[in-house]
């Protein structure tokens, strides 16, 4: 298992907005990037992660609002091929899910040499990563030497999927599991998408869970308020399997009936 570092605390945008960066770019390991989006480009902050195997690198998500993503991530891409003595190396684009807020940077992520960019559609993820039997498959898909497991995970909306990065152990769990607000479209999808990412993972090293969002505080059970920009005392990114299995033992628990109840780490909040 290849490990790397994630930052005590992030850096935050504010009290007051000034000429910070749209992003900040966290190298987990020399073949793992993490974007955090600034809460002065736009409030929901969004974490956008790339990768890089042997023959592809694989950007997952584009971020929310209007900002110069393809410039940041074209400016790691190249760092990356200097380091490595490449030329160039296709980029694989895809999406956790397709809300706005993960999909806003994909017109100029389009219009970068040597990219595709798999459509925030349930279709078009089915097609591309090969989906027979959706959601009750997991596929695998290859950056060269790294592989991936793609699980639908349908429930905090139709496309949601989670990754496995088994180089890393790191399951990414995009909007359907992070510290804040766990948003329920379909809860009986919900429901039976944790519990497979709870079967899924079922003895497998997890070294992290990384999500798309930070909304809690470090208080227990308190979250910030919807839209807020500065957040100095907010939760640490990465949780654990452990919060996969409360979530997944409440959710039983409800059995069917998904109401709005608040946990030490994040809050069930169906819509
Ligand atoms: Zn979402
Ligand atoms: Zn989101």
């Amino acid at each position: 298992m290849r490990n790397g570092s994630l930052p005590r605390t992030w850096q935050v945008s504010g009290p007051q907005c000034g000429d910070n960066p749209q992003f900040q770019v966290q190298e987990y390991n020399r073949d793992l990037y993490i974007f955090r989006e600034s809460g002065c480009a736009n409030y929901e902050k969004p974490f956008l992660y790339l990768l890089f195997g042997k023959e592809k690198a694989f950007l997952l998500d584009t971020g929310a609002g209007k900002t110069e993503v393809a410039r940041t991530v074209r400016s790691q891409i190249h760092e990356w091929l200097g380091r490595n003595n490449r030329e160039s190396i296709p980029l694989i684009v895809a999406h956790t899910h397709a809300h706005n807020d993960h999909i806003s940077g994909d017109a100029q992520l389009k219009a970068l040499p040597h990219t595709t960019v798999v459509e925030p559609k349930t279709s078009a993820v089915q097609a591309f990563f090969g989906f027979r039997n959706w959601p009750a498959e997991v596929v695998t898909y290859d950056l060269g030497s790294r592989v991936l497991d793609m699980i639908p995970i349908p429930g905090h909306e139709a496309s949601s999927i989670a990754i496995y990065d088994r180089q890393t152990g790191i399951l990414f769990t995009g909007d359907s599991l992070y510290p804040g607000r766990l948003y329920v479209e379909d809860p009986s999808a919900f429901a039976l998408s944790i519990q497979r990412l709870v079967d899924f993972s079922q003895g497998k090293i997890v070294t992290h869970l990384l999500g798309n969002h930070i909304e809690q505080t470090r208080t227990a059970y308190l979250d910030y308020p919807m839209g807020t920009i500065y957040q100095p005392d907010e939760h640490e990114l990465q949780l654990g399997r452990a919060h996969l299995l409360e979530l997944n033992d409440a959710l039983r628990r409800m059995n069917g009936k998904v109401v709005r109840m608040a946990f030490r780490d994040f809050t069930i909040w169906p819509e």
